[in-house]
């Protein structure tokens, strides 16, 4: 029977990452993924030779937030990845489509603050509380600081208070509000349920900074990829565990596999959604405090992705830029799964090279819920139903509409390569219902992360800590931080920042 150290189980970047520092760590390796290929939702595809983004379009803390950086050198793949900067105001743009107007940032904490102070110059108070409260929470989050020798982050007064409270505390502009929690698009938890401490962690790197990645989420698996050779890191697609057996006191003693072969191993972290977890370990197996607690978890929103080419040949090559359309100034209305009307829409620009030549690319996502795919739930790739069709061309024909009353100059210039609904989320990252973030980080909430059911089996992942590429690579050193216990942790990483 073979022997691992560890086994990781899924490859999206948590497992990636996770994967990655216990190899560096000299630890026997063995990373599984359900899917033909590594990546998650970092992966690209390609159409008619056209690369589009799944689940990776932009990320902050590539300037003056040490977090992702510091990730990537501890790796050693902080070349490989090369920022793309949103530079210009025009390109963080959210546009409210019920006032006709529109609010333009520069990138920049202090700048966005004293932007935001010139919209609305009435509002200072507010606006000066808001942002020291989110800077000072970014600063005194000690396990956003992988260089921090601590023994466990202590509660903030701001994780018992939900970003929709601190905000009506703030003030009644409703439409100041809506831009305070416009980045809810970035942590798929609307500001009633989402602590203000959460919704800060995620969104401080957003105001420093917005970049894409050169090449995309295809960056971090190649570069993952070839640091992999250099360890003793196995990997097996189209694998997963299909039960764990011989459990003595608590601890699984064999781990069987989808196409019968038993492994033994000495921890075996899952980086995938809780609820693909607790399947694993299959219901009747575990607690039933257990069992309640992950089908407690609520799932976060999910997208209505479109990807679009830009047929102009006299458009300039489009600079890396983000548009966010919202319908209206209520971001809780917004997130209500039983909203008929119109839903925030992510537009996302660049230009890629590709072998015809510089071309101009949209990824258009729009804010989804499960109950919209709900009726085709039973139905798999390749073979959906005519509605299923119908409400697809429906929703990308909407969405096309709104971008060009945001781009006029877009209009007979669009052309729909492709689009992909919750559904295609779930079947292609093998999670329950496609949401994008995992599990909603609900204020309160107990989510799984380290030692989970038996005693050497542990959670990370996007649904552990915050998600998000950068909260989905940190549940990976966190975890790591607790396997490979604290001293052995912090030389790594010490002696990992001075080479690199
Ligand atoms: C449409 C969309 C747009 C997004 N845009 C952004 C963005 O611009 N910026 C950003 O920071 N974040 C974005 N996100 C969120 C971001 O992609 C995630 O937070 C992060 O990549 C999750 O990483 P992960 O490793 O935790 O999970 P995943 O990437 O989902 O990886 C989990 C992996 O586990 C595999 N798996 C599942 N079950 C099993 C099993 N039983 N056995 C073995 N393998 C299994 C899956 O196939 C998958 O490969 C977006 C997400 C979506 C869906």
């Amino acid at each position: 029977m073979d022997r691992y150290d560890d086994i990781v189980v899924g490859s999206g970047v948590s497992g990636l990452t996770t994967a990655l520092i216990l190899g560096m760590n000299q630890r026997r390796v063995l990373l599984i993924e359900k899917s033909p290929a590594i990546g998650g939702s970092l992966s690209r595809f390609y159409k008619k030779g056209i690369p589009f983004d799944t689940g990776f379009h932009f990320t902050g803390g590539f300037a003056n937030d040490l977090v992702l950086l510091d990730m990537l050198s501890v790796l050693s793949i902080k070349d490989d990845i090369q920022p793309e900067f949103v530079k210009y105001p025009e390109d963080n743009q959210f546009i409210f489509e019920d006032q006709n107007r529109s609010f333009t940032f520069h990138q920049g904490f202090e700048q966005n603050k004293k932007e935001m102070l010139a919209y609305f110059p009435h509002e200072k108070k507010a606006i000066n509380t808001y942002f020291s409260k989110v800077k000072s929470i970014r600063e005194n989050t000690k396990a956003m600081n992988i260089r921090a020798d601590f023994e466990m982050q202590p509660p903030m007064d701001e994780d018992s208070i939900s970003l929709k409270e601190m905000l009506d505390s703030l003030t009644e502009n409703k439409t100041l509000k809506t831009l305070f929690s416009a980045f809810s698009m970035c942590h798929g938890t609307e500001p009633s349920k989402i602590s203000f401490a959460n919704h800060s962690r995620v969104t401080y790197s957003l105001y420093e900074s917005i970049a894409r990645v050169k090449n995309g989420g295809n960056a971090f698996i190649k570069a993952f990829k070839n640091r992999f050779k250099k360890y003793n890191i196995d990997i097996k697609t189209n694998t997963f565990i299909s039960s764990c057996e011989d459990i003595e006191k608590r601890k699984v003693g064999t781990f069987v596999l989808n196409n019968g072969s038993k492994l033994k191993a000495e921890n075996c972290i899952f980086t995938i959604h809780p609820k693909e977890i607790l399947k694993t370990f299959r219901e009747e197996n575990t607690s039933r405090a257990f069992s309640d607690r992950v089908n407690g978890f609520e799932e976060s929103i999910g997208f209505f992705l479109t990807f679009i080419r830009n047929t102009d040949k006299n458009q300039k090559p489009f600079n890396p830029g983000i548009t966010t359309l919202y319908p209206y100034n209520d971001m809780n209305k917004m997130f209500d799964p039983q909203l008929k009307e119109d839903l925030p829409l992510v537009i996302v620009r660049n230009s890629e090279k590709t072998k015809n030549g510089n071309i101009n690319l949209i990824n258009a996502f729009e804010l989804s819920h499960w109950n919209h795919v709900k009726a085709w739930a039973d139905s798999s790739t390749g073979r959906r139903s005519r509605e299923y069709k119908e409400y697809k061309r429906k929703r990308t024909n909407r969405i096309c509409k709104r971008i060009i009353k945001a781009f006029p100059e877009y209009k007979g210039y669009l052309e729909v390569i492709d689009s992909a609904s919750m559904l295609t989320f779930r079947d292609y990252l093998n999670n329950p219902q496609g949401s994008a973030y995992g599990i909603k980080q609900k204020i309160g909430q107990f989510n799984l992360f380290g030692r989970v059911q038996y005693k050497n089996t542990f959670a990370a992942g996007q649904s552990a800590i915050l998600p998000g590429v950068v909260g989905a690579m940190m549940s990976g050193f966190t975890i790591c931080r607790y396997l490979l216990s604290k001293d052995v942790y912090i030389d790594f990483i010490k002696n990992q920042l001075q080479k690199n």
